[in-house]
């Protein structure tokens, strides 16, 4: 008998094996060992789910926005309950290290939060006598089943940033996890019963590509949200666009950190290494490039050098680890090839996240996914390591001569998802603000995520679709608008009229 565990789906309020036989091994990055097989989904899998979904439909939106939150209040509750018990679950999987998992898990909390005002942010719009008689209002009502397909880097955050909002709203959810990390979703949906969720209101199904392909074209699901790779976003912004599905794609990123001439350089440092390295560089926020201005790089790389070396690159479950392993053993082979293509194109290789040690990480981690955090200078914008998302611990300084090339390139980038620029002059920030072709910026903020009511998503080819994640864009994209016109008998007046109506 297998002592792995055995990872299914949820349906209809219920851990389901699903037909299909299909599975794949979940790891533990840290320690390299298989700790589960998660269930890939088929069709009928999917169907199921869906078919749930839209089932608990009709109820679950009618029922009074005020009843929804007071639901989402009680889940609330119990996450707060459990934030440590998810934050363990995701450092399992993912093997970011645990503090950086709360962090995660409270970044997520904060949209559950957002979603008890459901009420409020549904509010609509009168005018009364619009014409004489006549009044007009406007409403919004969801859509129905909606799906979200979501990545491993946030297995918690990420589908938050979905389903609290999308449910709040009275849609029913099916969630598409990443088969990287795929039992927090299971626990969220038994603390969503626990809340008092119906059945059928919120579903998970595990999988891989068959499950994404079953709910882009299913005629029952209604808007898909997805988060993760760019050429995945695009394909499912395309193939559900073309199945008549409202769409959100948020994809990769390369971000930029500018370091201006008069920049505090120690805060500088200090952002740089959390911004590069933190979560081993797997977020879709992570700085990947720094970029140098005028003289900063004599400054600022010497500290750099030794800060990157000094990474307490340890076991996540060690509350002193400050970056842990890479996910998967295919990601860790991936990001090698680009530190390799880096130095084959002839940037400069200043700290190699290659040397590290596996057993240095702790007890256990010999077989693990580990690499050091790797630093390379004189990186220019054609090499692949500056044009392409590497998705790992490795930091690319380009050094260029003033603030507009700096802002040149970050444009002329494909990928628009968030920037930074450390400055002390307020003009110089402002300048940057308003100039920069990028969905998300920070000024002397290296992560600049936006909060539950701001909303989330980045520009260029890194979001496909017209709204953003969460916040009141998120409230727009799960539900849409209908527009009523009143008029009572009495104030009707006589004859048909064939003329465009005007206000009268
Ligand atoms: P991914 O694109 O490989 O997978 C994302 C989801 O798509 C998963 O659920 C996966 O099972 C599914 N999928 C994978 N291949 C598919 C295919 N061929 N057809 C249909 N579905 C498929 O991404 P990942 O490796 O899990 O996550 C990392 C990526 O996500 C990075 O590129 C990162 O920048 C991006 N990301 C973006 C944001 C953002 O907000 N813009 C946030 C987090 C992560």
């Amino acid at each position: 008998m297998s002592s792995t565990a055995h990872i299914a789906h949820y349906i209809n309020g219920q851990v389901t094996a699903g037909t299909s036989t299909r599975q794949q091994d979940v790891f533990n990055p840290a320690t390299g060992k298989v700790t589960g097989q998660v269930a890939l989904a088929n069709g009928a899998d999917v169907s199921a789910a869906v078919a749930a979904a839209q089932k608990a439909f009709p109820a679950w939106a009618d029922l009074p926005p005020l009843r929804r939150a007071r639901v989402m209040f009680k889940f609330l509750e119990l996450l707060n309950q459990h934030r440590d018990t998810l934050a363990h679950m995701i450092t399992a999987e993912h093997g970011k290290v645990f503090t950086d998992a709360q962090g995660e898990v409270s970044r997520g909390i904060d949209i559950v939060e957002f979603a008890t005002g459901i009420p409020q942010l549904l509010k609509g719009d009168y005018t009364e006598q619009v014409s004489t008689g006549i009044d007009n209002w406007t409403l919004r009502q969801p859509l129905g089943v909606v799906a979200g397909i979501t990545p491993f880097n946030f297995p918690v955050m990420v589908p938050m940033w979905m389903f609290p909002v999308a449910i709040a709203a009275g849609n029913t959810f099916v969630l598409k996890p990443s088969p990287i990390d795929p039992t927090p979703a299971l626990f969220m949906a038994d603390l969503l019963k626990q809340a008092g969720l119906p059945d059928g209101v919120f579903n998970v199904v595990q999988g891989d590509k068959e499950a994404v392909d079953a709910l882009l074209v299913h005629p029952d699901v209604k808007a898909v949200s997805f988060v993760g790779s760019t050429p995945i976003a695009n394909y499912i912004y395309e193939t559900g666009a073309h199945h008549g599905k409202r769409v959100q794609a948020l994809g990769g990123a390369k971000n930029h950190m500018v370091v201006m001439p008069d920049a505090d350089i120690d805060q500088a440092v200090d952002a740089l290494i959390g911004a590069a390295y933190g979560s081993a560089g797997e977020r879709c926020m992570a700085i990947s490039v720094a970029v140098l201005v005028g003289d900063v790089a004599d400054k600022l790389l010497p500290k750099l050098i030794e800060r990157t070396k000094a990474l307490k690159v340890l076991n996540g479950e060690n509350l002193a680890a400050e970056m842990g392993p890479i996910v998967t053993a295919a990601a860790h082979q991936r990001i090698t090839g680009y530190i390799e293509q880096g130095v084959k194109e002839g940037a400069k290789l200043l700290v190699d996240g290659r040397h590290f040690q596996a057993q240095q990480a702790g007890e256990g981690c010999d077989h693990g996914f580990w690499m050091g955090g790797t630093l390379f200078d004189h990186v220019s914008t054609d090499m692949k390591i500056y044009r392409e998302e590497i998705f790992g611990p490795v930091l690319s300084c380009v050094r260029v001569a003033d603030f507009a090339q700096a802002v040149q390139i970050i444009n002329d980038h494909e990928f628009g998802n968030g920037v930074s620029c450390f400055t002390r002059d307020g003009n110089v920030a402002r300048e940057f603000a308003r100039r920069i072709q990028v969905g998300m910026v920070g000024i002397n903020v290296p992560i600049p995520v936006p909060m539950a009511w701001h909303g989330f998503g980045g520009w260029k080819r890194s979001l496909f679709g017209d709204m953003h994640a969460y916040g009141e864009e998120g409230v727009r994209f799960y539900t849409k608008q209908k527009s009523v016109m009143q008029r009572w008998p009495e104030s009707i007046g006589k004859g048909a009229e064939f003329v465009m109506p005007t206000s009268k």
